[in-house]
């Protein structure tokens, strides 16, 4: 019917493409022909299926048109991975890059990055070195272990490991520890892909040594422990622990190793959070192997470390995987730093970003907060109703997965407007702030809200509510 010409009437009013790149193109020269034809060829095209697929659709004119393409070539020409604040108290944020780096490894990236290093040049003989060199000793010192190995992430770890020492072989791994972390890293899988062969023992909430024991035969390479990262089984539970399944393991030739996960060199239950046993202690307890994260309560940059005997530590280097996961020199770089700190447990608590976030005391987020509190009042925002609100923290990054951080956040009201539209304007800003809301209030947590982001939330936040 009439409809169908109608359409077609429409479709053919929408401006021509050469037409509006040229426009475009003459309005701001210098840009890439490639790319604004593609964002022009992109909106139109975008328009074009509107038109089709709604009920009596209203035209955009040119001019709308243009400013769409425009926004899409601005969208191109700004960087896609940007800062952001975070709002949500999640300390080691896994969708907004876990830690953030200490100052002193920032420093050394920047020293390294634009130079020639002596990455795998050993300047005493003149002769090739090992990448490695520049961490490994800090780590024995700082640990106990006799020998270590960084890669790429905890998981390529724990993959190197099995695949190096118990491809083709049984691992034995309590039911209670066949961990899944965010979806693609779960136990079986990557055990399946090591070539190893996962031996489940016990049950989901009890696992004694008698198990494991039982399970032990000419197969076996491994004892294995891993860490609860995200979860807790809590009630009627047993497991074994580090030091028991260690004995054990030597106790027939075997070797026994824990990946931890989130891997912490201090004890964090002095300021409040779940005691969790340090790197050290679990290399103490006999551990041959163990494994965990740079980037989570460690607090440097993405890593994978692998400590423990020498003689396997070797054969993990070793492996041709090795070079398919190794780290890069910034990382390198960051992490040496980082570790550094670690020689002053005081030190490391102060400069280490993600363990001052976490020690950091309700008192202390309070007093930032009404500070952030003054700011925001200042910029006269007479569209939302601010307050300030008791919360709790989290760790995050699928580390002590119980821990409530007492904790203190800016609660913002908007007085007609949607909290989900302040929300999502919040997060759509050129430097974005990521909060949460809970009962129809917005809620920035202190906590991870840096003293430099303060005028940046209260521009953000006058902004928002501008667009929102
Ligand atoms: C986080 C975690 C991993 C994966 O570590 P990535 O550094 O993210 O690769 C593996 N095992 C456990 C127990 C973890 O908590």
């Amino acid at each position: 019917m009439e409809d169908k010409a109608s359409r077609q009437a429409l479709l053919r009013a929408i401006p021509q493409t050469g037409e509006m790149i040229e426009t475009i193109k003459s309005r701001l020269p210098g840009l890439p022909h490639q790319m604004v034809a593609d964002c022009v060829r992109q909106v139109l095209e975008a328009e074009r299926r509107r038109l089709l697929k709604e009920d009596s659709p209203h035209p955009l004119g040119r001019e709308a048109l243009l400013e769409k393409a425009l926004a899409e070539i601005q969208r191109r020409l700004s960087p896609s991975l940007r800062p952001v604040v975070n709002a949500t108290g999640v300390v080691v944020h896994t969708n907004l890059g876990r830690s953030c780096l200490p100052k002193e490894a920032i420093e050394e990236i920047l020293s390294v990055a634009d130079r020639y290093s002596n990455l795998e040049f050993n300047l005493e003989t003149g002769k090739r070195g090992s990448r490695y060199s520049h961490v490994e000793a800090l780590l024995c010192e700082l640990t106990g272990a006799e020998a270590a190995l960084v890669v790429n992430n905890n998981a390529a770890a724990v993959l190197i490991t099995l695949e190096t020492l118990a491809r083709g072989k049984e691992v034995i791994v309590s039911r209670g520890e066949l961990v899944e972390i965010g979806g693609s890293f779960r136990i079986p899988d990557v055990m399946a892909r090591s070539g190893a062969i996962l031996r489940e023992v016990g049950t989901t909430n009890r696992t004694h040594l008698r198990d494991y024991q039982a399970a032990i035969g000419p197969e076996t390479a491994l004892l294995m422990k891993v860490h609860r990262s995200n979860f807790q089984v809590v009630g009627f539970t047993k497991e074994v622990s580090s030091q028991e399944l260690a004995q054990l393991a030597h106790e027939h030739g075997l070797a026994a190793v824990e990946d931890l996960g989130s891997g912490c060199f201090v004890d964090l239950s002095p300021y409040g959070l779940p005691g969790e046993p340090t790197v050290q202690e679990v290399l103490r307890a006999g551990v041959d192997i163990v494994t965990f994260s740079g980037d989570k309560l460690m607090g440097g940059p993405q890593a994978g470390l692998i400590l423990g005997r020498a003689e396997l530590v070797e054969r993990i280097k070793k492996n041709p995987i090795n070079r398919a996961v190794r780290i890069d020199k910034l990382t390198l770089a960051a992490l040496e730093a980082t570790l550094r700190l670690y020689r002053d447990q005081q030190r490391a608590l102060e400069a280490i970003p993600t363990l001052r976030l976490l020690t950091m005391t309700e008192e202390e987020v309070a007093r930032r907060a009404r500070r952030l509190l003054r700011h925001l009042r200042r910029q006269k925002l007479p569209q939302v109703e601010l307050g300030l609100t008791k919360v709790f923290s989290q760790v995050g990054g699928g580390a002590l997965p119980l821990a409530n951080l007492p904790s203190v956040a800016i609660s913002v009201r908007p007085r007609r407007k949607s909290v989900v539209a302040l929300e999502e304007a919040l997060r759509r800003l050129d430097y974005p702030i990521v909060a949460r809301i809970e009962e129809e209030t917005l809620l920035l947590d202190v906590r991870t809200i840096k003293d430099e982001e303060f005028s940046l939330v209260s521009k953000g936040l006058r902004e928002a509510l501008e667009t929102a």
